[in-house]
């Protein structure tokens, strides 16, 4: 039985879902690629050689199943060795609890404004209006007015992670500049050309980390699952995008790319995509007038229509849905990362204005599970240690909030010896707490004697100006969780307190009796802002996203309507399954008597999808 999600309670805190079953139509449809280029990625179940013979053809593949026929069915081998794209939908968004380090929880107006959702801060974010004339280049203040007008994605600091070859000396902007790469090419924008080969480094270090993609590229040698593909993205612009770019060109795509986020472009890692022919338009520092510039000029060429949109904010497609609605006549899907981005095309989609089909790649199992645990266990320290040079051991630290993003936190900071203490509001994650070995308290009970704060509630206030009141001279406080609201940072600006700025994204704020506090990042994203983001969780998003491109990019026509949809479980189960080989990792197969007994088929989907995990 395949089965779809459906939201039961429009004002549930909770998310509830009834579970129905889908038509033989809407269930399972296949990823729609040619066996040798895709199906023999797959690694075989038991975790074999990643170099095992193509499965069997698309044409062997057995049909859909019907209602009744799902995981208890008997597929064939070659079929179960293929991922298949989901036919689970998720009606409504705003009932799923979900967050995101690119946005919080987002609701879309059908004119385009955005709010965040009722539990965080009321934010409206207007878009740049649709009219705006690029060759009005605006002054400083000019840009800083403009600075509401696009999503929090593209204002939020990214990774630390800057450009070395950042050269402060050269003011002029890239749109001024006359750039051409060595092919002859100008078709790109980006801060510095000459920079090309120090970004290639970059890509080379990045795709050690990212095996699944190189992966993908082996496989695919001599088919072109994305052949006629004309792809236009608007995401970060770092190494790690660039193997996905590289990988989607190796697949057959051609691609456009501007940066969804005005301060997170690598300038070494963009000239390096310009001068291996990658019309890329980016740089850091773009003011918000470059930035819809920028995508504008990935959307807006003659002779070059794009047919699938890979975005990250949902800005991008904002722009096509604004400019260029003609233009999704064209295209075939979208692919959203975001949890802003999603909102947004699920708020589309309930208006009735969604033209095309969309995958949600946010909310996949191998997305969320491993963004929010595994990336914030690994970069929480080095968040910290690059802002303080602190030592861990024996420090007090109390860690607001236990869900994914906290228990990373705490992981990490239990590991080196540190002194955990945690609050909840919920007392299931707090009995997890419990279990784990920490100490549930109050945040007042503890306040005074902790050594760092850290919060990862995507609530707003949790910490207060009478918690920092009260804390202890030298203490450091800094926030993991995407609302820069957690911590009032806000009652700090008052003018009793000093602040100096101590370091980059340090700042110490002195009470007139001289005790201080650190304070990271002014309380925004301490891991995007100050540390770099694990390779290997981004490539395990990025293989996500490229194979739900080349999953609706192969569709057939009615396979997918104009929806969003989840990613299945199977293609969760199969990104999974190709960072295995990373790990020499030997995965049991199952026998026949034993996925006969679990009413499972061997070669999965392995859990139902309300397992988690
Ligand atoms: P989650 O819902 O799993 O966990 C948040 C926890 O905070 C919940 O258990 C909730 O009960 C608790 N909480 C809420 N208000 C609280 C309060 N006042 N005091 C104590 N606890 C409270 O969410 P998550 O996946 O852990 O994400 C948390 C935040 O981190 C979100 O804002 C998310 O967008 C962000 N995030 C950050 C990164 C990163 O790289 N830094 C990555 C993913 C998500």
């Amino acid at each position: 039985m395949s089965v779809q999600v459906v939201s039961a309670a429009a004002t549930a805190k909770v998310p509830e879902v009834e579970l129905r079953d889908l038509s033989p139509s809407e269930a399972e449809p296949q990823l729609g690629l040619s066996s040798a280029a895709v199906g023999a990625m797959v690694p075989p179940a038991g975790g074999g050689d990643p170099e095992a013979p193509a499965p069997a053809p698309v044409a062997e593949r057995p049909p859909a199943p019907g209602p009744g026929s799902g995981p208890t069915a008997a597929l064939s081998p070659a079929a179960g060795k293929v991922p298949q794209a989901s036919a689970m939908k998720r009606s409504d968004p705003h009932h799923q609890h979900q967050r995101h380090r690119d946005g919080g929880e987002a609701l879309v107006s059908p004119d385009g404004t955005v709010t965040e959702a009722p539990r965080t801060v009321k934010k409206q974010i207007q878009f740049a209006d649709q009219k705006q004339e690029f060759n009005k280049r605006p002054t400083k203040i000019g840009r800083r007015s403009l600075s509401r007008s696009i999503s929090q994605s593209s204002t939020d600091s990214y990774s630390s992670a800057a450009s070395y070859t950042d050269s402060s000396d050269d003011e002029t902007s890239p749109r001024d500049k006359q750039q051409k790469n060595s092919k002859g090419s100008s078709d790109f924008c980006v801060k510095n050309i000459k920079q090309a080969e120090f970004g290639r480094r970059e890509i080379e270090i990045a795709e050690q980390e990212m095996p699944a993609l190189m992966a993908l590229r082996k496989r695919a040698q001599g088919e072109k699952p994305l052949a006629g593909a004309k792809i236009v993205g608007c995401t970060h612009i770092t190494a790690q995008t660039a193997v996905l770019m590289e990988t989607l060109g190796a697949l057959g795509a051609q691609c456009r790319w501007a940066a969804c986020n005005i301060y997170s472009t690598l300038n070494e890692v963009a000239a390096a995509l310009a001068e291996s022919g990658f019309p890329v338009f980016a740089w850091k520092g773009e003011s918000e007038d470059d930035f819809w510039w920028c995508i504008d000029r990935c959307v807006n060429v003659e002779g070059w229509q794009p047919n699938m949109i890979l975005d990250d904010g949902g800005d991008l497609t904002h722009w096509i849905y604004k400019k260029y609605p003609n233009m999704f006549k064209k295209i075939k899907g979208i692919v959203e990362e975001s949890v802003t981005g999603v909102h947004r095309l699920y708020q589309l989609s309930k208006a009735g204005k969604l033209c095309v089909p969309a995958m949600n790649v946010n909310d996949s199992v191998t997305k969320q599970k491993f963004d929010n645990l595994y990336c914030c266990r690994e970069s929480i320290l080095d968040g910290l240690k690059r802002t303080t040079d602190m030592m861990f051991g024996g420090k007090q630290v109390v860690v607001c909030g236990y869900g994914e993003v906290g228990k990373g936190c705490c992981a990490a900071l239990k590991a080196m010896g540190s002194i955990v203490y945690v609050t909840e509001i919920d007392p299931i994650c707090a009995l997890q707490a419990c279990m784990d070995g920490f100490r549930l308290v109050k945040l007042n009970e503890v306040i005074r004697q902790v050594d760092i704060v850290i919060t990862c509630t995507g609530n707003k206030n949790v910490v207060t100006r009478e918690h920092l009141d009260r804390m202890k001279n030298s203490c450091i406080v800094c926030n993991m969780g995407h609302s820069n609201t957690e911590i009032d940072v806000a009652s700090l600006r008052t003018p009793e307190l000093t602040w100096e700025r101590v370091r980059s994204q340090v700042d110490h704020v002195i009470w007139p009796d001289g005790k201080r506090i650190v304070l990271l990042a002014e309380g925004r994203l301490l891991n995007l802002s100050c540390s770099t983001v694990p390779t290997f969780v981004l490539s395990i998003t990025a293989t996500t996203q490229a194979l739900a491109l080349i999953e609706l990019y192969n569709a057939p026509e009615g396979r997918y309507k104009q929806d969003v949809y989840l990613l299945p479980k199977k293609m969760d189960e199969y990104v999974a399954s190709l960072h295995l080989p990373t790990f020499d990792a030997h995965l049991t197969e199952l026998t026949d008597e034993q996925a006969k007994y679990l009413g499972l088929n061997k070669n999965g989907p392995f859990k139902p999808n309300y397992y988690r995990y």
